[in-house]
């Protein structure tokens, strides 16, 4: 079991039947997180940070310290009570909807605190999969300090050789008494190189179909046998790794979900990271579209009439990114409900492409050059940062699989006559 107590806030506090109205949640944590604005000052947030724009996760020297400074911050969000607005009471949370999530990005974003974009997997990838398939043990060893920031998570799905194909995972686990002993590769692994627990899955029976024999487990980064090492982008940044698992042992009680169930759990982690990336605390951000808005009307405040219609795709893009983002699950058909969170990456990588064609088409060679002149040239990271968005967490051609073989019961192709 991961060895970590965290002091579970008394939510009693805060929690009150008028905060399931999205309006009073934004009032009341506008008045709460307001003093964390001095707190946090220091060391800048994603809107003071400098001449940046940034599509992908992008820590770069110094990104210790600014983990270790958003670790504080989400420790105080959970001291407050409000860390995890959907999650249960007995784990810190306030029981309230998703929608109140977004509330408090939306805060935070807002007041210019802390970007959380470090504990994006642990949040948003890890604990969901725990809440829905881990024990309670498991959940509450785990859930309370993933939320107050004392645990940063990863996820080692992908290897050198399963990306789309994830369920031909190679990387093994042996049972051995208590323990499993886990071997293989993992790759493109977001913060492997500054977690605590990685979610892995592994396969723990070659003789099953290969959806079948996946079992999904909490590895302990720290432990003997786990070595993680960088891998440069070309946008310049190194946030994601690759991981080697040489004979880690990891106890039974990290299993999340049955022997055998790790695709399931794999889908819940799946379709959480793709829904969550076409909201406010996806790759864009609403600070990412105010540096847009602000650089057409410096550069071209008499747009051309080509500029013009990319302005009209860009917020056309964004607004059905936004629109279908803010849908509850009971507004999507029954039929598109368990692929809602592909469309909604498909509708996010889409606007990240309109976004991209107005910055290029607005800077010209200001974007391949840096003339000195402030907020131009920092667009070029946000644009090599882009073809990312069309990768991570499933590539376009998987999610219109989806789309149309699960979601509208479209035919698989045939496989070919040999
Ligand atoms: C910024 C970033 C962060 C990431 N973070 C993580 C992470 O934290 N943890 C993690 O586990 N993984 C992570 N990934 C990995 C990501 O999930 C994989 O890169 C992705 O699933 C694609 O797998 P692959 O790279 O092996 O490409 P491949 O699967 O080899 O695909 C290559 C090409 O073939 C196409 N293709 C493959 N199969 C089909 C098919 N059946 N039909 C049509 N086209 C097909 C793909 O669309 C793609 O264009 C990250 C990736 C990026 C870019």
């Amino acid at each position: 079991m991961i060895a970590v107590s965290a002091p579970v806030a008394d939510p009693t506090r805060v929690r009150s039947a008028e905060l399931t109205d999205p309006a009073v949640f934004t009032a009341h944590l506008r008045e709460v997180l307001a003093p964390l604005r001095e707190r946090f000052a220091d060391g800048g947030t994603r809107h003071t940070e400098g001449d940046r724009v940034a599509a992908v996760e992008e820590l770069r020297d110094g990104h210790t310290d600014e983990v270790a400074r958003v670790r504080r911050f989400q420790a105080a969000l959970f001291d407050l009570g409000v860390a995890w607005p959907s999650g249960p009471l007995d784990h810190g949370g306030l029981e309230l909807s998703p929608r109140h999530d977004t509330v408090l990005d939306e805060v935070i974003d807002e007041l210019d605190l802390p970007s959380r974009e470090a504990l994006f997997v642990g949040l948003n990838i890890v604990a969901p999969a725990v809440l829905r398939h881990g024990t309670e043990q498991l959940q509450a060893a785990t859930l309370p300090a993933l939320f107050r920031g004392d645990l940063v998570g990863c996820q080692l799905f992908s290897e050198p050789g399963a990306g789309s194909d994830l369920a031909g995972v190679n990387a093994r686990a042996v049972r051995d008494g208590d323990d499993w002993v886990i071997s293989g590769q993992k790759v493109w692994t977001s913060m492997g190189h500054l977690a605590d627990v990685g979610e892995a899955l592994v396969r723990t029976d070659r003789n099953v179909p290969k959806h079948a024999g996946l079992t999904m487990f909490l590895v302990d980064m720290h432990a003997p046998g786990v070595t993680v090492r960088p891998i440069r982008q070309m946008t310049g940044g190194a946030a994601f790794n690759e991981v080697f698992l040489d004979g880690v042992r990891v106890p039974d009680s990290c299993r999340i979900g049955g022997v055998g169930e790790g695709w399931k759990v794999a889908s819940t982690s799946l379709g959480s990271e793709r829904s969550l990336m076409s909201g406010v605390a996806g790759p864009l951000t609403p600070y990412v579209l105010e540096r847009l808005v602000a650089l057409v009307r410096r550069l071209e405040p008499e747009a051309t009439a080509g500029t013009q219609a990319q302005v009209a795709r860009t917020v056309a893009a964004v607004t059905a990114m936004r629109a279908a983002a803010s849908l509850g699950p009971a507004t999507w058909s029954h039929r598109l409900e368990p692929v809602c969170g592909s469309v909604l990456k498909m509708l996010m990588a889409r606007a990240a492409d309109e976004i991209c064609r107005l910055a290029l088409a607005v800077l010209g060679e200001r974007a391949v050059v840096d003339t000195g002149d402030p907020d131009t040239f920092a667009w070029a990271e946000f644009v090599l940062g882009v073809p990312a968005l069309h990768i991570a967490g499933g590539t376009d051609e998987i999610q219109l699989n989806v789309i149309a073989q699960r979601g509208l019961g479209l035919p698989r192709p045939r496989p070919a006559a040999s």
